[in-house]
């Protein structure tokens, strides 16, 4: 959460940030703020996006070859202009942009208090930004060690940089649980959240670890630890494109990447599912396959999105590859003290790979002796970076904050990573293994069939968007579809939204339906199909409006539902891949019809750093 830009070189700060802190955007959207030296620390800041920032600056003073920026996700203290970053010390020299959370900063913040120190902001952040000056003052130590002390008497998590007007010729920025990475070039370096807003300068990329600190100046970086032992960069070359963290010629980044899946899946099966020779090689997981294949059971961590995802790989690990599978939410798992042991494997899901519980759910289980991977979309991220093994999904960068293609992705990876364990442990025989790779590798197509029908689709989220609640039903691979379909209408549209397994529904969620409510029903030709078309009968015979998402060439339920959506024909297990697609299709037009911020929902944020 929250994204933060560093500067220094020989260009304008200004450009080169504001840029960075709109591909940032993502991460944060509460308030915005930026400082920029120009022989006097000039700073500027806002409730609001940074195009507020724009409009504020706009007619002042935005010179300087060094700068800082931030764009907020508040933990502590309502988004308003006070509290945006950066935030100064008490005598204005230091200037810092910080992304977590210092948790002892009522201790601290008590002890400067009895020092003299008074505070305008309710942040942690600016807790932090005293605590430097005061040890730079009173210790008469460089600005850089004056952070190295302030930073070891912290406890919490923070990705922060901080420059000083006392020395002006360098920016300082380091980690701690929140991910920051250098961007390196010529006679310039850059820190950020994340490589987006670097990679248009250079490719030349550091991922800071945890207790880093980089030091950069206009001629050359410099990595400790926070003991300050000398640390050597790995420097890595990355390789994003603009085209895929701009939006492409569509109207916003969740409709590009709702449109992206039937490519960026591909890129999760390329080079690795082979049906000319029948085979799927997963290399980032080969060293371990023997573990993995005689796994006694495998638990899977994951928050919002990324659960859902773990869920369709319950189902498909449990089928295929009859290995006993936990989903657990990793913020749950964590702190209850679930038993764990070394013939456990545990798997953890993340797009961005920085998910704080997620990242603190293995920590834990590896402490117990457990195999860890991860599925993430981020290379080099912490959960990347932590993990015995892994698969990345190659979905691109995904920017809209209601996830999307990085869903059917860690959904692709599971698939993948199942029937390669079924085949293994000789679950799946190899005629089987054929026809599902076979299979596997038509789903593009059927995503792209589906998306050529998202005027139809639009026309029937038109007929529900004003719906106060919605119910979203599915059973077996398709429950947790219901459960994504409800989240994603829900985090874009605020239109409440359930989703259930479709037998549950006369448990309780059927006492809510009448001619108000939309339910969407998940009822493609599987196993359940006779009792999912009873449960719709249910809703109907109760006034509700059912909109049912159906295998091509359904007559039955057409008749019955209010509005029909097909998808093609594939084996159930594949289901998920497809069906998940017009829900978010729907979702979208609903929360653009109401006049929502599709891609920055309230409230949210991409890539949730902070517990
Ligand atoms: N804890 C800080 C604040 O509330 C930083 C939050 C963030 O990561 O944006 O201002």
């Amino acid at each position: 959460m929250c994204g933060i830009v560093g500067y220094i070189g020989n260009r304008t700060a200004y450009q080169i940030i504001i840029k960075g802190l709109q591909r940032l955007e993502y991460r944060g959207y509460d308030s915005a703020g930026i400082a920029l030296y120009d022989d006097e620390v000039r700073l500027y800041k806002c409730k609001g996006k940074v195009r507020d920032l724009e409009r504020l600056t706009t007619g002042h003073p935005i010179g300087g070859t060094v700068g800082i920026g931030h764009t907020r996700w508040a933990t502590h203290g309502v988004p308003n202009d006070i509290n945006a970053h950066p935030h100064r010390s008490k005598n204005g020299k230091f200037v810092i942009v910080h992304n977590g959370i210092i948790e002892n900063f009522a201790h601290l913040k008590n002890e400067l208090t009895n020092r003299g120190y008074t505070f305008e902001s309710e942040t942690d952040t600016e807790v932090l930004a005293n605590l430097i000056e005061s040890i730079y003052l009173e210790n008469k130590v460089s600005v850089e060690v004056a952070v190295r002390i302030a930073l070891s008497k912290v406890i919490g998590a923070y990705g922060l940089v901080v420059f000083s007007a006392d020395e002006p010729d360098m920016v300082i920025g380091a980690r701690k649980g929140s991910p920051l990475v250098v961007g390196i070039g010529e006679g310039e370096y850059f820190l950020a959240s994340d490589v987006t807003p670097i990679v248009e300068y250079t490719d030349k990329i550091v991922y800071l670890k945890d207790e880093e600190i980089a030091v950069i100046r206009r001629d050359n970086f410099k990595l400790t630890n926070i003991r300050n032992d000398s640390m050597t960069p790995d420097i890595t070359s990355v390789d994003v494109k603009i085209d895929n963290i701009d939006k492409g010629g569509y109207d916003h980044f969740m409709q590009k990447e709702i449109h992206e899946q039937p490519m960026s899946i591909t890129d999760t099966f390329r080079g690795r599912v082979m049906p000319d020779k029948n085979t799927i090689h997963l290399g980032g997981i080969s060293d371990v396959l023997p573990k993995l294949v005689t796994a006694k059971r495998i638990i899977i961590v994951a928050c919002g999105t990324s659960y859902h995802a773990g869920l369709v790989g319950e189902y498909l690990i449990e089928e295929f590859a009859r290995i006993p599978v936990e989903v657990e939410y990793a913020s749950e798992f964590r702190y209850r003290n679930p038993i764990i042991s070394s013939d456990d494997v545990i798997i953890a899901i993340s797009q961005s790979g920085e998910t704080a519980d997620t990242l603190a759910a293995i920590r834990m289980a590896k402490e117990q002796g457990a195999l860890i991977l991860g599925i993430c979309n981020v290379a080099g991220s912490s959960i990347s970076r932590e993990t015995n093994a892994g698969v990345y999904t190659h979905a691109g960068p995904e920017i809209g904050v209601a996830s999307t293609k990085a869903f059917t992705s860690q959904v692709m990876v599971l698939t993948m990573m199942a029937f390669l364990l079924g085949r293994k442990r000789n679950i799946i025989l190899p005629e089987q293994y054929r026809a599902l790779i076979q299979e596997l590798v038509h789903v593009p197509g059927y995503i792209e069939q589906i998306l050529s029908h998202e005027e139809e689709i639009r026309n029937i989220a038109a007929k529900y968007k004003d719906a106060t609640n919605a119910i979203y039903l599915g059973r077996g691979y398709l429950y947790p579809v219901a459960l994504e379909g409800a989240l994603k209408l829900k985090e874009i549209s605020y239109i409440h939204a359930e989703g259930y397994p479709a037998a549950e529904m006369k448990h309780g969620p059927i006492a809510l339906i009448d001619q108000n409510m939309p339910v969407f029903v998940l009822a493609t030709r599987d196993k359940y199909y006779e009792k999912v078309v009873n449960n719709i009968q249910e809703v109907k015979a109760r006034s509700g409006k059912v909109i049912a998402i159906v295998t091509e060439g359904d007559t039955t339920i057409r008749r019955m539902a209010d509005d029909v959506i097909e998808v093609p024909t594939t084996p159930e297990a594949l289901m998920p891949l497809l069906t998940v697609i017009p829900l978010q299709i729907i979702s979208y037009h609903v929360a653009l019809m109401r006049g929502c911020n599709v891609d920055q929902p309230r409230n949210l944020a991409k890539s949730v750093t902070v517990e």
